[in-house]
């Protein structure tokens, strides 16, 4: 799933990134309030952790500007001052969450796979797909109750499409969230990857719908 993190002290940035990549999340990372407007604006996010103190754009304009543009996404307001107004304000803007620094990474982790699972209307953290149970919070999978192997990038393909219940996915929107800006990944790969994980654990575990994508038949 891919995540946008927007912050301008080169320190928390990396630790955002860093601690998101080990969660799963495929990282952008943009350092000022233009950079961010522009890749919320082109790019598909699952979500987006949002500083406020920005150079160029102050966040909070940002969040106007991507809501204004009907940009959905869930996001996390970060801010280095505990003020309350600060809260109302990025709520009333479009914030669906809001964290005071300093703050726990585990924390951050934690409510940014809620906010995704409540857009998802996805209700908890382990979800079954047939014979495969996906822990979403140990980024572990078992089938048939035995633990199994799945690559970075398959775990990556069955959560997005485990968050997108009851939607057929294009290869080109998969490819969009399992790589990042510096990897490389068109619908190509995404074919080789699902056929894997049909060979793995059965081809009932993702449907191809022709010409919309691929589905999961999962039940929570
Ligand atoms: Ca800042």
């Amino acid at each position: 799933m891919r995540c946008l993190v927007v912050e301008d002290d080169p320190d928390i940035q990396a630790d955002l990134k860093r601690a998101l990549e080990a969660a799963g999340f495929v990282v952008d990372v943009a350092g000022d309030g233009d950079a961010a407007w522009y890749a919320g604006d082109v790019e598909d996010y699952a979500i987006a952790v949002l500083d406020l103190g920005l150079p160029r754009l102050d966040g909070l304009s940002v969040l106007r500007r991507w809501r204004a543009a009907g940009r959905a996404f869930p996001v996390m307001i970060l801010s280095a001052r505990g003020d309350w107004t600060e809260k109302v304000e990025g709520i009333e803007a479009g914030a669906d969450d809001y964290m005071a620094k300093p703050f726990q990474m585990g924390e951050l982790v934690a409510r940014l796979r809620g906010l995704i699972r409540r857009g998802a209307g996805v209700l908890s953290t382990v979800v079954s797909i047939g014979r495969l149970r996906l822990d979403t919070t140990r980024m572990a999978a078992t089938f048939d109750g035995a633990p199994a192997r799945l690559s970075p990038l398959e775990y990556r393909l069955l959560d997005y499409l485990a968050h997108q219940p009851g939607r057929a996915v294009s290869a080109g929107e998969l490819a969009e969230h399992l790589y990042g800006a510096t990897e490389s990944g068109d619908a190509n790969a995404i074919e080789a990857i699902v056929a894997r994980l049909r060979r793995k654990f059965g081809p009932e575990l993702i449907t191809t719908r022709r010409g919309f994508g691929y589905l999961l038949d999962a039940a929570a």
